[in-house]
């Protein structure tokens, strides 16, 4: 009998854990769930909640009509937003493995980000600090997450092109980042002195900026989105 309850630990059949937060962290029932939510007290891993705004989501004008945020620019806007939360958290907490974006619609997915350090020591020190500070102009709400495998949490329709669910899907729909940026965050790390790219002393300058306006952040134009407290 423990043996059987062990194997369906987090999948559908299992009546009492619930398999959207074991797999993926987050359940749109959130805590009205009837199932069990158990929220890890040790992981490598952290979500950071509703914190990446796509420019084509919030640009709908009450019509329903998009105004006009081409696909490159959509893209140049997610690789720097991705640049800069995956350099602010090796810089300050560690070694990152692994960092995924969803792009889902559905309000308990929607902007989450999921950071995979290294140690667990990290990510708890992660979790603690950033819960005291602002991105954006917006308090950040960090917590550790369940989630190890993103295999699992992964909607596999979607990365074939063929999720009929669409945003509101309740697997993770993982928005990629160029290639370019791919090679430059995950390949430096084998680099022994690592090159601070020309993007990002630009932008640890307007950071500086930002900061010196006080208050909540996004120092106005330039699209740049940024930390701090
Ligand atoms: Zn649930
Ligand atoms: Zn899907």
């Amino acid at each position: 009998m423990a043996e059987y309850l062990a194997s369906i630990f987090g999948t559908e059949k299992d009546k009492v854990n619930c398999s959207f937060y074991f797999k993926i962290g987050a359940c749109r029932h959130g805590d009205r769930c009837s199932r069990l939510h158990n929220k890890p007290t040790f992981s490598q891993t952290i979500a950071l909640l509703n914190i990446y705004r796509n420019p084509q989501n919030s640009s709908q004008s009450a019509d329903g009509l998009r105004c006009a945020v081409s696909d490159v620019e959509m893209q140049e806007h997610y690789d720097e937003f991705f640049e800069e939360v995956f350099t602010e958290m090796e810089e300050k907490y560690g070694e990152v493995e692994e960092m995924n974006v969803c792009d889902n619609l559905g309000d308990h997915l929607v902007g989450n980000v999921y950071v995979k350090f290294r140690r667990e020591e990290d990510a708890e020190k992660a979790v603690k600090d950033l819960n005291n500070r602002w991105f954006n102009g917006q308090p950040i709400h960090a917590e550790l997450s369940p989630v190890t495998d993103f295999r699992e949490a992964c909607c596999r329709q979607y990365e074939m092109g063929e999720c009929t669910r669409g945003g509101f899907c309740n697997f993770m729909h993982l928005k990629p980042i160029s290639r370019e940026l791919r090679r430059e965050l995950y390949g430096r790390r084998r680099k022994k002195h690592r090159s601070r790219s020309r993007s990002r002393e630009r932008r640890s300058r307007s950071r500086d900026r930002g900061r010196g306006g006080g208050g909540g952040g996004g120092g106005g134009g330039g699209g740049g989105a940024s930390f701090s407290g």
